[in-house]
């Protein structure tokens, strides 16, 4: 097989090279922001593609944050691969050199160390942490906040570092993510952040799974079947549309009854329905407003990867106002 060229992008390590090349930008120039955690696929892409279209300068970062996952979570086993990034980037830029214009770059790779990122130290255990950490209180409570508590503190944390370090004019952040979105927004409102929020929708296959670094612990055989996910939000989706079902509870069972039918195995941690600007849950779908449906669902692993048995998908989908 012949060896694909790599685009040459500068990956930077430290804070310090990173404000070193945002310095020598035009104070004009405006900068996008992609904020990963790498092992990137076209979800991602999308992004980059989106920042690359609307600015003279693109950064994208690459940092597993400890702080958002827990003690039992995948950290460890989390997908790292530098070159497969690389790759992929390459390949993108190449497959749509003629939309965005061969003068188009990524101009630097932000990758930095845990230690870089976290000036006093890191620890898992939150009771020992020191320093500063950012929480963004109400809309990190519902839904992921409520199931992963140390969560969103993470991510407010490491997306205020990040946006210190970038400084960019616009940040882009994927709707697969829908909590994320919303307290992105919220911190970036409230702590008053001189820069904008743009959300990507999701990037799913075509059979409709959305695409996630997280997809690679699974089977083929699991791939297929969790393209039921999608179906059963499209599903409720419909009763909503065109049989004007608002009711939580019949909206519930039918996302739930498509998912358990497809394999038994399959596992929820939430299915729920929430008000689109404040997470609140609903009971009612309010037809003017329209809501948020969003899901986690724990899925069997490939047998050979990591020590879990299991692999947490998270998906959602937008029900519109109807009148
Ligand atoms: P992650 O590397 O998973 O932290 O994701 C980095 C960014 O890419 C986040 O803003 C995600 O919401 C976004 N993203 C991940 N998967 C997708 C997808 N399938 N479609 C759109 N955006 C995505």
């Amino acid at each position: 097989m012949a060896v694909k060229e790599k685009a040459d992008i500068p990956v930077l390590r430290t804070v310090a090279e990173l404000r070193a090349l945002r310095r020598s930008f035009a104070p004009e120039e405006s900068v996008g922001f992609v904020p990963t955690m790498g092992y990137l696929h076209e979800g991602h892409m999308t992004l980059i593609g989106r920042s690359l279209e609307k600015n003279d300068h693109t950064i994208i970062s690459i940092f597993v944050n400890p702080s958002q996952f827990a003690p039992t979570e995948d950290l460890d086993t989390y997908p790292r691969d530098l070159d497969h990034d690389m790759q992929v980037i390459t390949d993108y830029l190449r497959e749509h050199e003629h939309e965005l214009g061969s003068g188009k770059k990524v101009d630097a790779i932000f990758k930095p160390t845990v230690e870089e990122m976290y000036p006093s130290g890191f620890t898992m255990d939150i009771s020992q942490q020191r320093g500063a950490f950012v929480e963004v209180l109400g809309v990190s409570n519902p839904l992921e906040g409520k199931k992963r508590p140390s969560f969103f503190r993470g991510v407010a944390t490491v997306v205020t570092k990040l946006f210190n370090a970038v400084n960019p004019t616009t940040a882009y952040f994927g709707q697969k993510d829908i909590q994320q979105t919303v307290v992105v927004k919220t911190m970036v409102r409230d702590l008053l952040m001189d820069l904008h929020v743009e959300v990507v929708p999701t990037v799913r296959n075509e059979h409709g799974l959305a695409l996630s670094s997280r997809n690679k612990y699974l089977s083929s055989e699991m791939l297929s079947q969790v393209t039921c996910l999608y179906r059963s939000m499209k599903l409720s989706l419909d009763a909503y549309t065109k049989n004007s079902t608002t009711s939580v509870d019949a909206l519930t069972q039918i996302v739930t009854e498509t998912i358990t039918s497809t394999n038994s195995q399959f596992r929820i941690d939430y299915v729920s329905f929430n008000d689109p600007e404040t997470l609140d849950y609903i009971t009612e779908v309010d037809p003017k407003k329209g809501c948020i449906l969003s899901m986690a669902v724990y899925v069997p692993n490939s047998l050979n990867v990591g020590e879990s048995q299991e692999t947490r998908l998270i998906d959602n989908m937008i029900f519109p106002a109807l009148s």
